[in-house]
């Protein structure tokens, strides 16, 4: 069965205090997150220490960072590889964010690159696709998005596929306040299992667990999460709240 899942991208958000505070917030309310969904945090890097001290030994609520590197070690600047994550206890990865893709220039083949590492070291991809405005209003959106997908994933064995977490997103509903709507989503969600079945057969495809993300809230994610093909969230500006969060985590 496949798993639903609310993570949280906090961006380039929140200090230490502020971070903390969230963590400590979320957890006081844990009990109202619907049965069976997990939480997953992806603070910026520095944030990672103290908040697996907080969350200790949580079964339900694990950590998450929000890009990694494609090289395992060595003289590289500024950049955080998966076995330094792994050793602080972190469990997911967000790759290929539209960010990511957009202001650092991340391109398909670099992703498919930090895919192996994250994979290598124990770590699961949470692996964002998604479309512009311009793209949607063009109408070939669809094969765009599974593009996505055949670029950064399939490279993958079936085996490595079943370890990754798809984050469909459309650009225009990132941080705008315009969310998908939930036939819109369910379209996308249903293409794209129905893409992955394709290549990995029908049982990859129905384990694969498929997230939507772009405005969605405590008031929208109940519609979203009612969709036959949407997993769960992941959730920018509406993750910097524990009500919000949790709000959203209670609606499968
Ligand atoms: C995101 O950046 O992954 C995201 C979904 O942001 P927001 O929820 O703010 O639209």
């Amino acid at each position: 069965m496949r798993k639903k899942i609310v993570a949280g991208n906090w961006k380039m958000n929140l200090d230490r205090t502020q971070g903390e505070q969230l963590i400590q917030d979320v957890l006081a309310q844990k009990a109202e997150v619907s049965k069976g969904a997990i939480l997953v945090f992806c603070p910026p890097f520095p944030h990672l220490g103290y908040a697996k001290s907080i969350l200790g030994a949580e079964n339900s609520i694990f950590l998450g960072a929000q890009n990694c590197s494609d090289k395992a070690s060595g003289a590289f600047t500024g950049e955080v590889s998966a076995p330094i994550l792994r050793s602080f206890g972190v469990e997911y990865v967000i790759l290929g964010h539209s960010e990511r893709r957009q202001y650092f220039a991340e391109s398909d083949s670099l992703l498919a690159q930090k895919v192996d590492q994250v994979l290598a070291n124990g770590l699961q991809p949470i692996f964002c696709c998604g479309e512009s405005l311009e793209q949607r209003n063009a109408g070939d959106f669809v094969n765009l998005v599974s593009e996505q997908l055949t670029k950064g994933l399939f490279h993958l064995s079936a085996e490595s596929f079943a370890k990754v977490v798809i984050a469909y997103e459309p650009i225009w509903a990132i941080g705008t306040g315009v969310t998908a709507s939930s036939a819109q989503a369910q379209e996308m969600h249903a293409a794209l299992r129905k893409h992955i079945a394709k290549y990995y057969g029908e049982a990859v495809a129905q384990n694969t667990s498929i997230l939507y993300g772009g405005s969605c809230k405590p008031d929208n994610a109940a519609e979203l999460f009612a969709c036959a093909d949407v997993d769960g969230g992941l959730i920018g500006g509406a993750s910097l709240k524990a009500s919000d969060f949790i709000g959203i985590a209670k609606s499968f």
